[in-house]
């Protein structure tokens, strides 16, 4: 199909931005860069083929980081796929919170990340406290299959990532992140397709009111703090007040926002 029948295809499909995400896709099917498809020589019949099913993949409502295998992060190249959760921006508050906590980059904190999925939270963390050391806990083999890649491609030797069931997490912490499932199961059919059909259900899933999660964290966490240490988790919309009240042995110290304003991060410390 022709470049402007491909957007027209994506646009049909639903896809709000057809014409940019055509574009990288015929960059993807290509090789090259998305500014040099503008100028590449008409695609062989290889190349027409493969973008073809790139756009048949998309317009089915796959997610465009399954498709192209990647989602920036951070600013880091995160590796992502079937299995696993595509990375949010939503999610960087999360980082900003440590930062905050911690503007000495210096430190050599202990970090954990119960749930860590693509590992980008913990990752980007050891970016930014490069002396840090940290563990990652996910119990879904796909995903943690991915951590483990993206562990070794951007901070290697410097995050554990462990197979294993939040409840079996140990150990004691500086700094210990979540990004749970927290969706109310109910709700979870009325999210958009690419979310619904295809991103792990394990991911997302918080239970009968989205907040099972928070309380197993609420057991946990006090065991898996350091004293004065920090957990910083995120939250769905509207859940703030709801969740601080599942910490009762943690201090709430902060609700931050994310860009579009909504309370996106809790911030809690051990006394
Ligand atoms: N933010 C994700 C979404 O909106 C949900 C992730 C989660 O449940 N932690 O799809």
């Amino acid at each position: 199909m022709t470049f402007d029948e491909a957007v027209g295809r994506l646009a049909a499909a639903g896809i709000d931005n057809p014409r940019a995400e055509a574009r990288l896709l015929l960059a993807h099917a290509l090789g090259i860069g998305r500014d040099a498809t503008l100028t590449a020589p008409p695609p062989t019949p290889r190349q027409a083929a493969a973008f073809d099913a790139l756009i048949a993949r998309r317009a089915a409502r796959e997610p465009l980081a399954y498709i192209t295998g990647h989602k920036e992060f951070w600013s880091l190249d995160f590796a992502v796929g079937p299995g696993v959760l595509v990375p949010r921006p939503d999610t960087e508050t999360l980082i900003e919170e440590a930062i905050r906590l911690h503007p000495d980059r210096a430190l050599p904190l202990a970090i954990a990340d119960l749930g860590t999925g693509s590992g980008a939270i913990l990752i980007a963390a050891l970016k930014e406290f490069p002396n840090a050391t940290g563990i990652g806990f996910e119990s879904s083999p796909h995903a943690h299959a991915w951590a483990r890649r993206n562990a070794e491609a951007l901070v290697p030797g410097r995050a554990e990532i462990r197979l294993a069931d939040w409840s079996a997490a140990d150990g004691q912490f500086d700094l210990v992140f979540s990004n749970p499932p927290y969706i109310p199961s109910a709700e979870i059919a009325t999210l958009e397709a690419e979310v619904r059909v295809y991103e792990p259900r394990a991911a997302l899933d918080g239970g009968t009111d989205g907040r099972d999660a928070y309380r197993a964290l609420g057991r946990l966490l006090p065991g898996l703090l350091k004293k004065s240490g920090h957990a910083v988790l995120e939250l769905g919309a509207g859940q703030a007040g709801t969740v601080e009240l599942l910490f009762p042995h943690l201090r709430p110290i902060r609700v931050a926002p994310d860009l579009a304003g909504i309370a996106r991060a809790l911030v809690l410390q051990k006394p």
